[in-house]
């Protein structure tokens, strides 16, 4: 088969204008690189944002789900309830500390972890909930805020989406204990590569910060400039996971204009649901009441009812009129690793049931109504072309 569109319309492409490209410019006339003043300024002004006490920028979400967990103290052999609907990072930092990653499946008809399933898989042995913001809107928080209360469980929330969001007024970034961001280049801002933690609680704040410098005693990454003084103490091991100020740089200037991006995905997001309401062939998102939408996703669910091609095939044919997409996620237990742990394909049926029908459509700042129009097109002539 012949590929048809000529310009290829990406998944994602990052918005990084003029006031991006001279932030790292002015960074590297600096003479100072890594982790110093614009990273501290990035901190400031991400803390602000989110309305957190304390923020630390870190080298990924990774990254910063790995602290997270070290923070609140993980042990050996403990476990970690989280969704089987997500990306490889949110369970293995529970496995680098030994302990178990409990896998649990969506609230029926959702991509979001299902509260009352958390409750099912609490043993003696769990310590915290990871919840994902999948997509861009919050979890049922009550409830799980409810359930960690009254298990005595901590809340690291993975916020990779969730760049702002809403949740019933108040902001991802200050319902949990510890919350993580990611600013990878697919994200609805980046840094290239990068993360943040945010927290009301000062002592992990400083614990996660001295860890990600290698867990040597407190603004190590002064000890170069005028203020600093060679000497350092190792307090524990810890981890290489600093930002540098050309990230920082970038994510100052990405920060300024997430409003404006978030009201911009919210609006092709929009465009997408009015366009495509009619196409039985496409399971549009829902999204609850009392959420705002960062809208780092659009996923839609291919409708086998009404489609004689399965999704695979679906991705195949927009590929042919020149769209990328992707799937977020193939669930946690249908991975090598996790039926290892014992986990097996069929174990959480909604997640199955998502994953089966799931396509990610593009959806970024950059994209434009233009190309928003060719997505909805080719939906439109894939839904008559394959017609059940
Ligand atoms: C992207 C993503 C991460 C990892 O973020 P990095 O910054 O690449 O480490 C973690 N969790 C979810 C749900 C993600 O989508």
């Amino acid at each position: 088969m012949t590929v048809l569109a000529t310009n290829f319309l990406p998944f994602s492409r990052a918005l990084i204008e003029e006031d991006e490209i001279n932030a790292v410019v002015e960074v590297l006339r600096s003479g100072w690189l890594t982790t110093g003043p614009r990273v501290r300024e990035f901190e400031a002004a991400f803390a602000k944002y989110i309305g957190s006490e304390h923020a630390v920028a870190l080298s990924s979400c990774t990254a910063a789900l790995n602290l997270a967990l070290a923070a609140i103290g993980i042990g050996e052999a403990e476990e970690v309830i989280l969704p089987t609907m997500t990306f490889a990072s949110t369970a293995e930092v529970v496995l680098y500390f030994k302990a178990r990653p409990v896998l649990v499946d969506c609230a029926p008809g959702t991509f979001h972890i299902d509260p009352q399933q958390i409750e099912r898989a609490i043993t003696s042995r769990t310590k915290a909930i990871i919840p994902v913001h999948y997509a861009g809107h919050a979890c049922d928080m009550d409830a799980i805020l409810d359930i960690a209360q009254r298990h005595g469980l901590k809340i690291v929330d993975d916020a990779a989406h969730a760049l702002p969001a809403l949740h019933r007024g108040k902001m991802v970034g200050t319902l949990a204990d510890i919350t993580c961001f990611s600013f990878y280049a697919t994200k609805t801002m980046t840094t290239g590569e990068g993360g943040m933690i945010t927290t009301a609680n000062q002592e992990y704040a400083e614990r996660i910060r001295m860890l990600s410098l290698h867990g040597i005693s407190k603004d190590a990454w002064k000890r170069y400039t005028a203020e600093g003084s060679w000497r350092y103490d190792i307090l524990e091991m810890g981890y290489k996971y600093n930002l540098t100020d050309m990230q920082a740089a970038i994510g100052i200037a990405q920060l300024a204009k997430c409003d404006r991006m978030c009201a911009r995905r919210n609006a092709l997001a929009a465009r997408y649901s009015a366009a495509l309401r009619e196409l039985e062939a496409f399971k549009l998102p829902v999204v609850p009441e009392g959420l705002s939408h960062a809208w780092h996703l659009y996923v839609i669910e291919a409708n086998s009812a009404y489609l004689c091609i399965d999704r695979d095939r679906v991705i195949e044919e927009l590929k042919l009129r020149g769209i990328g997409t992707s799937v977020h996620f193939i669930p946690l237990h249908r991975h090598t690793l996790y039926q290892g742990l014992g986990y097996r394909r069929g174990q959480f049926p909604y997640a199955e049931e998502r994953f089966q029908g799931a396509i990610s459509l593009p959806l970024f700042a950059a994209m434009s109504d233009e190309e928003s129009d060719r997505v909805i097109e080719a939906l439109h002539d894939i839904a008559s072309k394959f017609k059940r």
